[in-house]
């Protein structure tokens, strides 16, 4: 069986930044789910649709055939380099408010599941292991304060000339969690068998140390 290492947590809980450098120790492969949902997102606005239920099978059909590919790490859309606009707060809201159509999620299933290569994987998202990768060995469910998050947003954003305000973030990604939580199709919850890590106090060194600690278990 192909490894599958899931990492799954609310928005800017560094689960990125983690899953790519625990991939990068391991030689594996990198799967971030959320950027599927930020594209599909970004799809949707050129069509001229809008994140309504009214318009989920026109939507479920973008996301199936989304002419889509990761090089480099980078995320090309038709060609098109959309690494960063994919990035946007609104564009956060856009994929956070298509993935809760249960035909979207249907649809990117099982371009999810392919990404499942050897030597393995590390997935990052918020239902890796409780829906797309229920038989990994190693669930981990990451999580840290939002005042923590909110200050990690803001600098990123900051360092890519992006300017927001703390609160604003803060609410922001209150108001996104609380939808990711309660939605009824794949809520954000920790898999039964998740490992929970609150990197609040870590640094990026002590979470990827932690995590192939759980691995080599
Ligand atoms: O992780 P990221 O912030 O890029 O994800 C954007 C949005 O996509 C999240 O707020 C969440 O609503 C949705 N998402 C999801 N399932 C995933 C990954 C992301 O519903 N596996």
């Amino acid at each position: 069986h192909i490894p599958v290492i899931c990492i799954d947590g609310p928005t800017a809980s560094g689960k990125g930044t983690l899953a790519v450098e625990v991939a990068h120790e391991l030689g594996y492969h990198y799967l971030d789910s959320g950027s599927l949902y930020r594209v599909t997102g970004m799809a949707m606005r050129r069509q001229g649709l809008t994140p309504e239920p009214a318009h989920e099978a026109q939507i479920a059909a973008l996301a199936e055939g989304l002419p889509l590919q990761f090089v480099k790490g980078r995320v090309l859309l038709d060609g098109e380099d959309v690494s960063d606009l994919i990035r946007t707060e609104a564009a956060g809201m856009d994929a956070s408010r298509v993935s809760t159509l249960p035909a979207v999620r249907r649809a990117l299933l099982a371009l999810q599941k392919r990404f499942r290569q050897l030597p393995g994987l590390v997935a990052d998202g918020r239902d890796m292991g409780t829906v797309i990768f229920p038989d990994a060995p190693l669930k981990v469910f990451l999580t840290a304060s939002a005042a923590q998050r909110a200050e990690r947003r803001h600098k990123q954003l900051i360092s890519k000339g992006i300017s927001t305000t703390l609160d604003s973030l803060r609410a922001d990604l209150e108001a996104r969690d609380a939808r990711d939580s309660s939605r009824s199709v794949a809520p954000l919850l920790p898999a039964q068998d998740a490992r929970r890590l609150d990197n609040s106090a870590l640094s990026i060194e002590q979470s990827i140390d932690q995590v192939l600690n759980w691995w080599q278990d």
